[in-house]
């Protein structure tokens, strides 16, 4: 957690900010709302923000009010630290959006507890938002994660002029799995490719279970010769080793078809999942454990086919 502390006098901030490090909180302290709006509005926000009220500039309800308008979806809590104690002032704050509301001078005590109720609330949130954008059993992104992410990069990459490739990959022979070892062996095996499809990605590369047996993997970036040398090597990586559930030892490999954004400035997101399904299609019929690249000529007898 990274608490932005946010007041004009020096020596208040000081004080404070002496307290959040004894504490061992991390923080960044500033001594204006204009320096605290910049902050507040960065792609990775503090998540905590403790605001005087009183500041030249922007004051603390301005920032408050900033913050309940930010659209980063970031979850940002609040405490308003201030000499004000009317009953009033406390329903102005709460209403412009504090959740926490704290009198100067402050006790420390009470100011660390505050701080800790504000923990367990982002924690929760955290893990609240973790379930509605990850999949339950293999903790990929899900299906819908999945598809947004792709609906964003196929924008940028064709307003940035930078591709990205697009692996759609599907387990080989998976029935066989849940067939012979059971459904729970099943589930095994799926964690497992989830894990091995992830081991080698780059922290901006995403992940998602698109479906079943089925999985999107996308490279921001990647030209499709590039794109598809990682594919190759991603599914190599996924079929090296056995997979060894409780119920018995599982082989799993994948079958995968690329594309990239770039082949299709005009199309949509589900002209691509189009595209790599019939690649991933071709992957399937010319013999398994391997990738097929779409190619554009593909895509007009795809169409055709259509
Ligand atoms: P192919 O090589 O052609 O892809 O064959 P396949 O057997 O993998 O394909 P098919 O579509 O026939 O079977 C997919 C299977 O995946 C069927 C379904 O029961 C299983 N499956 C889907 N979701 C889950 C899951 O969450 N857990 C388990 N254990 N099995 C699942
Ligand atoms: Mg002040
Ligand atoms: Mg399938
Ligand atoms: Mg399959």
């Amino acid at each position: 957690m990274k608490i932005l502390l946010v007041e004009d006098s020096y020596i208040e901030r000081h004080k404070i900010g002496g307290f959040l490090t004894d504490w061992g909180l991390e923080h960044v302290s500033v001594g204006s709302g204009t320096e605290a709006v910049k902050l507040l509005e960065a792609p990775t926000p503090p998540d905590l923000a403790i605001l005087d009220w009183l500041l030249p500039g922007l004051d603390g309800i301005d920032i408050l009010r900033r913050i309940r308008k930010l659209s980063h979806g970031n979850y940002i809590y609040t405490m308003m630290l201030t000499a004000k104690n009317r009953k009033q002032d406390l329903l102005i704050a709460m209403e412009a959006g504090a959740d926490d509301y704290l009198s100067k001078p402050v006790d420390p005590a009470e100011l660390r507890s505050r701080i800790m109720v504000g923990k367990r609330i982002l924690d929760l949130q955290q893990s609240l938002r973790f379930a509605a954008t990850h999949d339950f059993l293999t903790n990929l992104l899900n299906r819908s994660e999945i598809i947004s992410a792709l609906e964003r990069e196929f924008s940028r990459s064709g307003r940035e002029e930078k591709p990205a490739t697009i692996i759609l990959a599907d387990i080989d022979h998976f029935k066989r799995v849940n067939d012979t070892l059971g459904h729970a062996a099943g589930d095994e095996v799926l964690k497992q490719v989830a894990c091995r499809l992830k081991a080698d990605l780059r922290p901006y590369d995403l992940v998602g279970r698109y479906g079943g047996e089925e999985f999107i993997v996308i490279l921001p970036g990647c030209p499709l010769e590039t794109g598809a040398r990682r594919a190759n090597e991603i599914r190599t990586l996924v079929g090296k080793d056995p997979i060894n559930t409780p119920f018995g030892t599982a082989s799993a490999t994948v079958s995968m078809g690329v594309t990239v954004t770039s082949l299709n400035r005009d199309g949509t997101v589900a002209d691509l999942l189009r595209e790599a399904d019939v690649s991933l299609y071709a992957a399937k019929k010319n013999g398994r454990n391997r990738i097929e690249v779409f190619s554009p000529v593909e895509r007009s007898s795809g169409a055709a086919q259509a």
